[in-house]
């Protein structure tokens, strides 16, 4: 799929609504719409990147900056305990082709995770 069809690319443009946490010229945090956990939001790079599987040597800023972003949401939700991951591939759990951090809070989390 690529940044055409993809609903996190349109959630990035503004074309599908979203509950907008955070936002930078590069990067987008939003509300899960099926929350795991109390505070559960997605960041995403707004640029199109299927999954970190297909990251390469030129996505290194990117990723970095979208760790940063993370780290700025929490403490700006006041979340000083969190989790995030991203589930690469249909094993893992990925149902959205679209690179993207779950960012999950305000509870206990399980170790290792199911
Ligand atoms: P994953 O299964 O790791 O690919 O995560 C995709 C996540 O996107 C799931 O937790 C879904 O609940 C969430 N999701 C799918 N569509 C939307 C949407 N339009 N707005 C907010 N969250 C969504």
């Amino acid at each position: 799929m690529n940044g055409a069809n993809c609903v996190f690319c349109k959630i990035a443009s503004g074309d599908i609504p979203s509950q907008k946490v955070w936002e930078s010229p590069d990067y987008l945090a939003f509300r899960d719409l099926n929350p795991q956990a109390p505070s559960h939001m997605l960041l995403i790079p707004k640029r199109h990147l299927a999954s970190l599987a297909e990251a390469g040597e030129a996505d290194a800023p990117m990723l970095g900056g979208l760790q940063v972003a993370a780290a700025t949401v929490a403490r700006e939700q006041g979340l000083d305990s969190f989790r995030l991951v991203t589930n690469s591939g249909a094993d893992a759990g990925q149902s959205v082709l679209h690179l993207h951090y779950h960012l999950l809070a305000g509870r206990r989390m399980a170790w290792p995770p199911g």
